[in-house]
């Protein structure tokens, strides 16, 4: 019997390598808790050949992390796609670089049972299901194999996602492509599919016939989440109209913002520092003109940009993209993940399974998940345009 051992439910952050690596094929995914999965070895048929154990970013990361060699503001000059996405739009820029240089860009989707998972794209339209945060994990699997393939086929290759998952495909690929492009996110934490199902089936979404849900819809800058009930995105003027959820029906986004649901690897998660695991980082510049005053207006969204090697500077200086330089500190400051964890509420214990059998009431009640008279103002002040 095998004596191998892969990482447990605090580290595991279901990126699925040793899954692909493993040549016996012997490795399952089981549900564990609150909707994470763990991987599983069928010690009767493992061989113990140990490629598992050396593709887990969690037990033998190597590659090292770069800390960043500029510090951006930065938006796409669109202003459709700046107010399209989650802060100031750059990761669409990027892509339309990269597709315009015939490579292809791998990055999070939400299909249209609400199922979250990465996809490769080769065109740019293709990218534009990717624009926008989604707040469940992505499902990563079998997507490291297939972009390994592309890989040695010398594709150019735009890899998105959170630092584990960029860190996940680091430790696959063993070796540096040069026409690999890396690009991860400041990470707050993930909650499970299994979690944002329960949440859907809870307040309805699905029984009212929804097929996506934006988090972020704000036609600017802020956390709203939205619903629409036809999968219009992969064409600009589709049928499919968003339509704000109410704040009361809103509670999913302030258990995110409050941790409560979160894989446990995120409580302790190595990523969470300045040096980055990726050629270029993401997040939305909070606390900007803090530490050096910023003279332009944010409401229609600002991305904090952080490139982190020389491969990343050369794909920046090809975007599209207002750009000013700005403190490293300023970034840090202002955005708690870029040096640490998020913290585990006392409230993960148990939130997971009283979301599946709490009334929304009760639930919001005892985890402080109500609505504030901001949360109400916040769509009037936008459909009054103030
Ligand atoms: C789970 C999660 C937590 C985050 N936490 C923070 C935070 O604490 N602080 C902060 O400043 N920013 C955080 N962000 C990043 C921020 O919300 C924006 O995504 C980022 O600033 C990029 O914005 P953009 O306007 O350039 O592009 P957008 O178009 O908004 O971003 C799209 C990019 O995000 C990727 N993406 C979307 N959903 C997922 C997902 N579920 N898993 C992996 N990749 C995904 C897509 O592949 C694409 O690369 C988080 C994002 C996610 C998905
Ligand atoms: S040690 Fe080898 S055979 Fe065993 S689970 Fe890991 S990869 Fe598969
Ligand atoms: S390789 Fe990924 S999925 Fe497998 S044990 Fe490690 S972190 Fe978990
Ligand atoms: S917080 Fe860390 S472990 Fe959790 S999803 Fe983000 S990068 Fe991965």
């Amino acid at each position: 019997m095998s004596s191998i051992h892969l990482c447990d439910i605090n580290t595991c952050t279901q990126c699925h390598a040793c899954e692909s690596v493993c040549p016996k094929q012997c490795i399952d995914f089981k549900e564990a808790e609150c909707g994470f999965f763990i991987p599983i070895i069928d010690k009767a048929v493992c061989v113990e050949c140990g490629a598992c154990i050396n593709v887990c970013h969690q037990i033998s990361y190597s590659k090292g992390y770069n800390l960043p060699l500029y510090t951006y503001a930065a938006w796409s000059l669109d202003e459709n796609v700046r107010t399209s996405s989650s802060s100031g739009g750059v990761f669409s820029e990027i892509a339309r670089y990269i597709i315009a240089n015939d490579g292809v860009v791998v990055g999070a989707v939400m299909n249209k049972d609400l199922k979250v998972h990465h996809t490769i794209a080769n065109s740019y339209e293709n990218t534009i299901p990717m624009r926008g945060s989604k707040y469940v994990q992505s499902d990563l699997s079998g997507i490291y194999r297939q972009v390994k393939e592309l890989l040695m086929n010398g594709i150019l290759l735009l890899f998105t996602g959170t630092p584990c998952q960029i860190a996940g495909l680091n430790t696959f690929l063993k070796k540096d492509y040069k026409n690999l492009i890396t690009c991860d996110l400041v990470c707050h934490g993930v909650p499970s599919q299994g979690s944002f199902d329960t949440y859907c089936d809870k307040v309805c979404l699905k029984r009212d016939g929804v097929s996506a849900v934006s988090f972020r819809y704000t036609q600017g800058w802020g956390l709203q989440m939205a619903s629409k009930k036809y999968h219009a995105s992969f064409v600009k003027d589709g049928k499919g109209k968003w339509k704000n959820i109410s704040p009361k029906r809103s509670f999913y986004l302030r258990a995110f913002t409050k941790g409560l649901m979160f894989s446990e690897a995120c409580y302790s998660c190595p990523y969470a520092r300045p040096e980055r695991v990726s050629d270029i980082t993401l997040a939305d510049y909070w606390g900007i003109g803090s530490i050096k005053p910023f003279n332009y207006s944010t409401t229609k969204g600002v991305s904090l940009l952080l490139v982190n090697t020389e491969r990343g500077k050369n794909v920046i200086d090809e975007c599209r993209l207002f750009l000013e330089n700005r403190p490293l500190e300023e970034a840090l400051k202002g955005n708690h993940n870029l040096s640490m964890c998020s913290a585990r509420p006392s409230g993960r214990d148990t939130f997971c399974k009283d979301l599946e059998t709490m009334s929304v009431f009760s639930l919001c009640r005892k985890y402080g998940l109500q609505p504030s008279f901001k949360d109400y103002l916040r769509p009037l002040k936008r459909m009054l345009k103030i």
